[in-house]
Parts: C-alpha cells; structure tokens; sequence
C-alpha cells in the first residue's frame, strides 16, 4: 500500500479522543506483524484502548523514536462538504479527511516507509510509539514513553513528534494545565449583601488575581520571545453561578487555562493561587462557617517541551526535513511527555496545524510526499557508520 491508500485506511476509523480505539490499533498492529515487526500493547486499565510500541532494527542504544496519536477530534456541529471519514481527493491537490493532517498523515508516511526501514541495514533502530487519547488532553503518552524506556534493553535517545509543522522542526512547546475552581457561598436576599457571602463576587475577586497573577508575571520580564505570545497565559474561559438578579449566589464555578512558557513553574503558580483562596477562606468563614474554594484538576498538566538549539535531535532533524528554521508552538502535543521520560524531543511532520481540528480538514499530497521523504532520510542517516558520533 502506498502512503495515500494507508491514510485512506487510516481515516476511515471514527476512532474520537476518549473513545476505544481498538479497531485503528488492530489494524496498525496487523500491518506490522505481517511485516514480521514484534508489537507491544500498553493497555488501559479495562483494555479498551492501547497504546502500541514496536521496534525495528537492531537492539543498541542511541535509536529514534517516532510519536504519533491515533485519536482525532469530533466534527459534530462542523459544516464538512465530504464525508470526514472517507478520505477523498478534490483534484485540487490535497486529501481531505478528519485527523488526514492531525495526525494519521504522518503515521501514513511511517507505515509507508516500513518497508524501506526493514530492508535497510541499520546501524540504530527505530520505534513506533503510537498514542490514543492525545486529543483529550494527551493522556496516554506518559505511560507509552515510561513502557519503552522500561521495556527495552537498549536506551532509545530521540523522540520525533510527527505533529503537523509543515516539516519544520519545533523546540519549544507551552506547558499546558486546565482547571475548575468551585466557590461555596451562602445564598439569601439580595438586600443582605453583606451579611451573607456571594460565590460570584467571591468567584470575581479570584478571576481578577489571576489576571493580575499575569500581568504581574509580563511586568517582571517574564518573557521567552521564542513564544506567541512571549508570556505564560492565564485564561477564564467559562464562568457559571446564581439564578437570579435579587438572589445572593451560593455556588460559583468556572474553568481556566493556564499556558507557561519554560521559565515558569505551573505548579508554582497554582500553589500562589490556593495561599490566596486559603486566606479568603479564612476571611469569609467569619462570615458564612461554611465558605469554601476548591480548585480541581480538569486535565492532567502537560508538561511544555524545551529542547535546546543546539541538541542533537535539533540537528538531526534539521538534516532530515531539510529545514533549518527553528519554531514553537502553543498547542499541546506529546513532545514534552517523551522529553521528561529522558528523549531529546522534536515535533516535526507533514500537513498544517491551520488545518487541523475544523471541518474540511486536508493533508496537501505534496506533504506527504515530504513525510515520507523526511523517514527515509531518517533510514539512511541510521544505516550509516558515521550515524555513532550522534550517540
Ligand atoms: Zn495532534
């Protein structure tokens, strides 16, 4: 099959963030086996979803591994003008599909070039490392990382992350943590206001300083200009409480987004976050004994990714996609998970993240042609002699 027909396979399972995706593993899983490759599972507790990792050429230190998801987001409430899982060719050059660009594409340009991997005489190996879960908050990824490190004998060195950059090599990526916060009033008349204690001014008080929280962090010089914006982000995205203008709210929630770069510390500001909301306990209490602020997670935090100009994936991957630019993104993706598991990580895939998630989704073919390219540039470099002074 050739990297279209393999894509065309590929988008064909609705396989959604969340959701069993046993039937694209199995189907990966058997392309592989019938090439003779050993596959590994990394289940989830009841065994309705797996990661999948594998390994091709020989057991020795310093290999490469290659990271993708297979999940992909909904198109419910989209406006598609094809079929979203039926990968279909316009003529206009591009291959439209969900998940064609994020990110089956690049799992289509490495089942593609399995071939060429196993026919070549390589001097260090390659890994597949094969997600589910990315798109809900890249929940798989640790384990998969933590289970190759683990399982193998030898030490992999790179992680190359296929997420769609068209080809251009990415180091740095946002740490990125969501959380809940539920603040527990007292309800009453309006007119007792100060005798009793709203959640929704309570709730405003405690949106107002993380605002300030990020303002205060720009005012410092807080500032990584490798980033869009340059500052770590703090965002109120959903705000609920009260049911009526003359009614004291006695419950508020809302959610926020929190996106650091390198030099700031999530956890950090999120302990600063719960001192303040213990001292407005405290405060409150006298009031209403039963005032309360409890912030929960909404997503595990993804950890950022902040990997060195000069590090050797850098250079590697400059030499195999053919691109010196180096960029960063603000998105999340698995590359900082395989980083904190000890690979030196890079994103660099085929297709744009413009037209990743929203409907009419495309992969350009002329991507494509440039993933597989970038794989069996990969191929040579790892059965060349000179590929050692890398490891
Ligand atoms: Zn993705």
């Amino acid at each position: 099959m050739n990297v279209e027909e393999i894509l065309k396979k590929l988008v064909s399972f609705p396989v959604l963030g969340g959701e069993s995706n046993l039937s694209i593993l199995n189907w990966i899983k058997g392309v592989l086996e019938s090439n003779g490759v050993t596959v590994h599972l990394v289940p989830n507790e009841d065994g309705s979803k797996a990661s999948l990792h594998c390994r091709i050429g020989p057991a020795t230190d310093g290999g490469v591994i290659l990271s993708g998801h297979m999940d992909v987001v909904p198109v419910e409430g989209q406006e598609w003008t094809t079929d979203p899982f039926v990968l279909t060719d316009k003529g206009d050059g591009k291959l439209y599909g969900r998940g064609a660009c994020d990110m089956k594409g690049f799992l289509a340009c490495c089942l593609a070039a399995l071939p060429q991997m196993l026919e070549a005489d390589l001097k260090k190996p390659i890994y597949f490392a094969f997600s589910y879960d990315e798109e809900v908050g890249c929940l798989a990824a640790p384990e998969l990382a933590r289970a190759i490190s683990t399982h193998y004998d030898e030490t992999p060195k790179y992680a190359i992350i296929g997420e769609p950059s068209l080809m251009e090599p990415i180091v740095g990526q946002k740490g990125i943590y969501i959380l809940e916060t539920y603040v527990n009033g007292s309800a009453g008349h309006s007119s007792r206001v100060k005798q009793e204690v709203s959640a929704i001014h309570e709730a405003m008080r405690l949106i107002l300083w993380l605002e300030k929280k990020m303002d205060q962090l720009i005012a410092d010089k807080r500032l990584d200009d490798r980033f869009h914006p340059p500052h770590s982000s703090i965002h109120i995205g959903l705000v609920s409480g009260g049911i009526a203008p003359n009614v004291i709210a006695d419950k508020a929630h809302f959610y926020w987004d929190l996106r650091t770069i390198p030099m700031d510390d999530i956890d950090a500001i999120v302990k600063e976050f719960d001192g303040y909301c213990k001292k407005r306990e405290a405060t409150l209490r006298q009031v209403f004994p039963d005032f309360s602020i409890k912030t929960v997670e909404n997503h595990p935090p993804v950890p950022h990714l902040d990997t060195k100009a000069d590090a050797d994936v850098v250079s590697l991957v400059k030499r195999i996609s053919g691109k010196s630019k180096l960029n960063t993104v603000s998105y999340a993706a698995e590359a900082g998970q395989f980083a904190n598991e000890g690979f030196q990580s890079a994103i660099c895939g085929p297709g744009s993240i413009a037209q990743a998630h929203r409907a009419d989704e495309f992969i350009a073919k002329e991507q494509l042609v440039k993933g597989v390219a970038m794989i069996n540039k990969l191929i040579l470099e790892l059965s060349s002699e000179n590929f050692a002074w890398y490891a």
